[in-house]
């Protein structure tokens, strides 16, 4: 073996695929039962509709490396993602966009009517000097939709004063004046044609790569364990960075989700992929129908029966799954400690969402794995 890989998630799996092309040997070894980390996916057993295990995961990226990468492993359909949002029981379009405004105040302004509007309503913040996630909601969108759409979908998301979040949370959530409502920006985007786990098992398949399952780092009785290869050989490591220093540094606090999965007696529940709900007397965040990720598959998924999944976040303990890394300033400065001791560890490289304590979209990690891969591996 020359190279063991901690997590089969798309970090782990790319530099995976990049060594055993290059003709050395890996193993990778994943807790879990099964491969791909979060964007593992499965189809649901009554209906067969495809289920993202842990939470809807739509595949995006301007990174034409990336684009280029990922298309070695599968096709991607045509799928755009749209949002819609509930708000007293009216749906609007998300991400905000002219429609929404519109819509919101009964009116019918132009792009530069609704500008000045919203500019009259963000009264004393500014995008540029917004110091948290209330001022810049509030500097983007005017107060009555600040207050409408982000408010109180954010504290039941973070459980957190948005006035306590950092501004940054947003900037991912475009803001048009015009009826586009396409979520993403990106030049590229769809789903895997044939699932997820079809593509992950593809960027698996190769003589030089053995994978164990059910296999932890931490666990001593398992060959693979942090005591027997640390300093043996090098290590790519992509599991929580606190846990691998058995957290000398405090913990690293993590949101993580719950899901409440339930096969619906009807042929289509909400006409649409994923509705949320943006007031605090729903206690969920959304609503994801699978069905609606793959209209192309229509003529194979029952007409009867669909599946949908609800969506509850809340703050993770050890025992959790870690989903969103939260960032509170003492979360930074122990992401700091960590990383100096993470630079003494001799041949362990840390990669991936928990090896970094970073949001990362699959593209993103597919893309930081190919450059550490080239940069540290080769
Ligand atoms: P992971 O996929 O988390 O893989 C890490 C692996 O390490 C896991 O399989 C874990 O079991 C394993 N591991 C941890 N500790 C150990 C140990 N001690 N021993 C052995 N194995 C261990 N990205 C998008 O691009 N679009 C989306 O729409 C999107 N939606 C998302 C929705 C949710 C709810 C979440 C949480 C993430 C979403 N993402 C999305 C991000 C996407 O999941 C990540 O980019 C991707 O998972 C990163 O891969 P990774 O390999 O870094 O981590
Ligand atoms: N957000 C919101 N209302 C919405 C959707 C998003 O307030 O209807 C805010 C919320 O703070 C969230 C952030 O925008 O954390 C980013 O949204 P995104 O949909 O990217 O969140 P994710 O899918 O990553 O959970």
């Amino acid at each position: 073996m020359d190279l063991l890989i901690v997590g089969s998630g798309f970090f782990g799996l790319t530099i995976a695929e990049r060594a055993a092309a290059a003709g050395r040997k890996v193993t990778v070894i994943d807790r879990r039962h099964h491969i791909g980390g979060n964007a593992y996916s499965e189809d649901e057993p009554e209906t067969g509709i495809e289920v993202h295990r842990y939470g809807a995961h739509l595949f995006h990226t301007s990174n034409a490396t990336v684009w280029e990468y990922v298309n070695r492993f599968t096709a991607f359909t045509d799928y755009v993602h749209r949002v819609y949002t509930n708000h007293k029981g009216v749906v609007f379009p998300l991400p905000i966009n002219l429609g929404t405004i519109n819509q919101f105040f009964q009116a019918a302004h132009s792009p530069a009517e609704a500008m000045a509007l919203v500019q009259e309503l963000a009264g004393e913040f500014d995008v540029k000097t917004a110091a948290n996630l209330e001022e810049k909601g509030i500097a983007l969108i005017g107060r009555p939709l600040y207050e409408a759409f982000i408010r109180d979908y954010t504290a039941k998301q973070w459980q957190t004063d948005p006035k306590d979040l950092p501004a940054e949370v947003i900037s991912r959530l475009p803001v048009r004046y015009n009826y586009d409502n396409r979520y993403f920006n990106d030049t590229w985007e769809g789903l895997p044609v044939d699932g997820y786990t079809a593509w992950l098992e593809r960027m698996a398949d190769h003589p030089n790569i053995d994978v164990r399952l059910s296999t932890d780092f931490f666990d001593e009785s398992q060959p693979f364990n942090k005591q027997a290869t640390v300093g043996q050989l090098p290590i790519v490591y992509t599991g929580p960075v606190d846990r691998y220093f058995d957290y000398v540094e405090g913990e690293l606090s993590w949101r993580t989700l719950d899901f409440e999965e339930e096969v619906v007696p009807v042929g289509d529940y909400q006409g649409t992929s994923v509705m949320n709900y943006a007031d605090a007397d729903v206690p969920y965040t959304r609503v994801h129908e699978f069905r609606h990720f793959h209209p192309e598959r229509a003529d194979r998924y029952p007409t009867d029966k669909t599946v949908i999944m609800r969506e509850f976040s809340r703050f993770a303990t050890r025992e959790d799954e870690p989903y969103y890394p939260v960032n509170t300033p003492q979360d930074r400065t122990g992401l700091l400690a960590y990383r100096e001791l993470a630079k003494g560890e001799d041949g362990v490289h840390f990669g991936g969402r928990l090896g970094t304590y970073q949001y990362l979209d699959m593209h993103m990690a597919i893309g930081s794995a190919l450059s550490m891969w080239s940069n540290q591996l080769a």
